[in-house]
C-alpha cells in the first residue's frame, strides 16, 4: 500500500503500518537521510525479507532504529564514557554508533558481529512509526543493494514497488546521504562512513576523532574492515562514469570540455548549475547537482541525479566533484564509490 504523508501524518494509516510491522511486514519510511525500508529488529524472519528484497549480501550488516534513547538497553550493553556522550550529543540526528550487542538482537542484524548500529533518527515520521510500533526498527537504505540510496519515493517504487508491504511517502529527504556511521576504538571516535555529522563535529565534543580508511580508496575484497557496508559495490549507475576535480576551477572546465571533445560518443554530464554555460554539452545531456556554493543542495540532489543519469542516453557519465572537507567528504566518498574510482584530479 502506499500512504501519502507528505502533509501530515494519518493516524488510522499509522496504526495500519505499525501493524504490518508487529506482524513481521517490511515497510519503506522517509528518514532526514535518506529512505529506510525496516523490520522489527527482533524478529528474525521479519529481517530475512529487507535482505531479500534489496538483494542485500548477508554479510552487510543493518542499523537499528531507535524512537527514544531508553530504548537503547534492550540493544546494546557495556555503553563507554565515550559512548555515551556521542549519544547525549548526536543523537537524535544523522549519526549512527556501532555499540555491543545484547542477546535480543538476531545475528542476522549484526551479520554475525558482535556489534550493532543504532540510530535514532530525527524525523517526526520515522519515530512515530517506531514509537507506535513499539519495538526497535532495523532499517537499511531503500534501494536495491549496489544502486544509488532512495531520497524519493518517485525513485524508489521504480525498484522496490511490490516488494514491501507498504510505503510511507513523506516528500523528499532533507539531507540525501545516509547517516555518519562512527566506532569508539580505544576511545577515539573513529568514522567508517561519513555523513552530515563531520570529523570537526566530533572533535568539537569529545576532542578527538578520526577518519577511517577506506573512505577515499577501494578496499580489497579479503582485507577485514570496520565496516563491512565499505566492501560492497555502492551508489554505481549501470552506465561507466568519470568524477573530475580540481581547485582550480578553469582546470577542471577544460579538462571537462576536453573529454568530452575526444570521446567517441555521447557524455552525459552531472555538473553543477555554474558550468552549464562554459562546458561544451546540451541542455538534455546536462543534470543539475546545484550551486557549487551549496554542499547541502548537492547532497540532497545526489542520488536522484545518478539515478536520472541512468535514464538518459549516452555511453559515459562525467560527474564533477568538491573539495573533500566538512560535507564535502561524504559527498566525495559516494561519489568516488558510485563511479568505482575512476577519479582524476587536475
Ligand atoms: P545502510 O543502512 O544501507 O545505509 O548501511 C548501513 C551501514 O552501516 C553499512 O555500511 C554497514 O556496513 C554499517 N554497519 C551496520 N552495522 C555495523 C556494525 N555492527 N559494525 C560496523 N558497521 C556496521
Ligand atoms: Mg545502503
Amino acid at each position: 500500500m502506499y500512504y501519502n504523508w507528505k502533509e501530515t501524518t494519518n493516524t488510522e494509516e499509522l496504526k495500519i503500518v505499525c501493524n504490518l510491522i508487529k506482524n513481521g511486514e517490511i515497510v519503506i519510511f522517509p528518514t532526514e537521510t535518506v529512505y529506510g525500508i525496516g523490520a522489527n529488529a527482533f524478529d528474525e524472519k521479519a529481517v530475512g525479507k529487507i535482505f531479500m528484497a534489496k538483494g542485500r549480501p548477508s554479510d552487510n550488516p543493518l542499523i537499528v532504529h531507535i524512537a527514544d534513547k531508553r530504548m537503547i538497553t534492550d540493544i546494546a550493553k557495556e555503553i563507554t564514557e565515550v559512548e555515551q556522550k556521542l549519544i547525549d550529543h548526536f543523537m537524535p540526528g544523522p549519526f549512527t554508533l556501532i555499540l555491543k550487542k545484547t542477546d535480543k538482537i538476531p545475528n542476522i542484524v549484526s551479520a554475525g558481529l558482535e556489534t550493532v548500529a543504532i540510530r535514532m533518527p530525527n524525523h517526526v515520521i520515522a519515530r512515530g512509526i517506531i514509537a507506535f510500533s513499539g519495538v526497535p526498527i532495523a532499517a537499511p537504505s531503500a534501494n536495491i543493494s549496489g544502486k544509488p540510496s532512495g531520497t524519493t519515493v518517485e525513485d524508489i517504487r521504480k525498484e522496490l514497488e511490490g516488494k514491501v508491504s507498504a510505503i510511507v511517502d513523506g516528500g523528499e529527504t532533507e539531507i540525501g546521504l545516509e547517516s555518519t556511521v562512527v566506532k569508539v576504538i580505544d576511545e577515539i571516535p573513529c568514522i567508517l562512513r561519513p555523513g552530515k555529522i563531520s570529523v570537526e563535529d566530533i572533535r568539537n565534543v569529545i576532542g578527538v576523532a578520526e577518519l577511517g580508511n577506506g573512505i577515499f580508496k577501494p578496499i580489497d575484497e579479503s582485507e577485514e574492515v570496520e565496516s563491512p557496508g565499505l566492501k560492497h559495490k555502492h551508489y554505481a549507475p549501470n552506465k561507466p562514469a568519470q568524477l573530475m576535480y580540481s581547485e582550480n576551477e578553469n582546470d577542471l572546465i577544460f579538462e571537462i570540455n576536453r573529454l568530452i571533445k575526444s570521446y567517441k560518443g555521447d557524455v552525459i554530464l552531472l555538473g553543477f548549475e555554474e558550468h552549464r554555460e562554459k562546458i561544451i554539452i546540451s541542455e538534455q545531456r546536462f543534470i543539475n547537482l546545484g550551486s557549487k556554493e551549496n554542499l547541502e543542495q548537492i547532497a540532497q540532489n545526489l542520488y536522484s541525479a545518478l539515478r536520472k543519469s541512468d535514464e538518459l542516453a549516452g555511453q559515459l557519465i562525467i560527474i564533477e566533484g568538491v573539495k573533500k572537507e566538512g560535507l564535502g567528504i561524504a559527498i566525495m566518498n559516494r561519489l568516488l564509490r558510485s563511479c568505482g574510482y575512476q577519479y582524476e584530479e587536475f
